[in-house]
């Protein structure tokens, strides 16, 4: 397809605080632009973020066009999105990437439907590979590979978008690990749009922040519980071991489903992805839906007391027996521990 050129990625921030999940896809854009030998640009909208932008060339951009603008302030579906398609039809990236974050899930769909391109949604991957339609015999040469699990997480997919530019996909956040500072010296270029159209139809009355979603997301040590945790109240033993160890609790999808822990604690295809340096697993069968959401973690340990759990398999450690007998006894050594510290 001639004409297009170039990786880009749609930097999210917070009051100009560039988000840790935008760094992780600029690492991974590095990576494609080098291996099309192209620039890797990221798009940065709202309001005095203008100095944010270097924090984007030391993380790997060659370029950040950047819009700064009090009518940007707030994040608005139809304003933003008519920015970056007018952006995106000026300069013509081949590639343009979003975190999968609830910004990013609102904002490229919206996109791509007025540029009439592709969209593979939460992908787990991301790669730049060559492609033969079986049909006519056609070859393309150096398209993006979006790899996503597929048929409810039994099978990893790879969708390519031969024919449409620019190819689009949103990933989803913590499966690439934060890049390295490399300091590049990039350009920043300011984009004046004649006329910034602000949805007037939305008004932002307040913006939170969960608080959960930091902290999972975040921890060094997560501990996961499942169905064999038994209920609510098991829970309480694991709350106790992650607060020993200074981590946090997160859980596998029928745990939120049953209502026994909250939706925003679940692990997996359909909610967090983590990448602890510890993760222990208590009472978790090991379904590829929820190992998708934790293969990031540096160790695993497995406590089960099926010796067939497919979790095993996975596992760096694996304890088989009753988690409620092992995890009190594992939350006393390591408060001894920590107290003799
Ligand atoms: C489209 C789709 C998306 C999905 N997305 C997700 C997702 O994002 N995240 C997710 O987690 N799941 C997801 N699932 C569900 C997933 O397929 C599995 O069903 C789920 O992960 C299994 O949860 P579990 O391990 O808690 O339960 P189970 O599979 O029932 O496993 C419970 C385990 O506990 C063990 N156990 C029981 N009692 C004890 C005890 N006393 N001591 C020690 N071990 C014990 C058992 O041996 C068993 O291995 C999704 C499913 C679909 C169809």
């Amino acid at each position: 397809m001639t004409g297009y050129s170039g990786v880009w990625v749609y930097a999210e921030h917070r009051n100009g605080v560039i988000s840790k999940n935008t760094l992780e896809i600029l690492g991974k854009g590095r990576e494609l632009a080098d291996k099309l030998c192209v620039e890797l640009s990221a798009v940065l909208f709202g309001c005095n973020v203008s100095s944010s932008a270097n924090v984007l060339t030391i993380y790997g951009a060659d370029k950040v066009y950047v819009t700064d603008d009090e009518k940007l302030r707030n994040y608005k579906t139809r304003t933003y999105a008519r920015l970056m398609t007018e952006l995106i039809l000026k300069h013509k990236p081949e590639i343009v990437l979003f975190t999968a974050s609830t910004t990013g899930r609102d904002l490229a769909p919206r996109v791509a439907a007025r540029l009439r391109t592709g969209l593979t949604a939460n992908c787990i991957d991301l790669d730049i590979g060559d492609f033969e339609d079986k049909e006519t015999g056609r070859r393309y040469e150096k398209i993006l590979y979006q790899i996503v699990p597929a048929f409810g997480g039994n099978v990893v997919a790879t969708i390519v978008t031969p024919f449409n530019r620019p190819q689009m996909a949103t990933v989803r956040p913590g499966v690439f690990p934060p890049p390295e500072k490399i300091f590049r010296k990039g350009e920043i270029v300011l984009f004046k749009p004649e006329a910034i159209d602000v949805d007037e139809e939305v008004e932002v009355l307040e913006v939170n922040r969960s608080q959960e979603e930091s902290s999972l997301e975040n921890a060094k040590i997560v501990v996961g519980g499942g169905l064999g945790v038994g209920g609510p109240e098991g829970f309480k033993l694991l709350k106790e071991l992650a607060d020993s160890l200074g981590g946090c609790v997160g859980v596998t999808r029928p745990v939120t489903d049953a209502g026994w822990m909250p939706y925003d604690s679940m692990i997996g295809e359909s909610g967090r992805t983590i990448r602890p340096d510890l993760y222990i697993a208590c009472g978790i069968s090991g379904a590829l839906h929820h190992m998708i959401g934790v293969r990031g973690s540096r160790k695993i340990v497995a406590i089960n007391n099926d010796p067939k759990a497919p979790i095993f398999e996975a596992a760096d450690y694996i304890v088989i027996g009753d988690l409620f007998q092992i995890v009190p006894k594992l939350t006393e050594k390591v408060k001894k521990y920590v107290g003799a510290l």
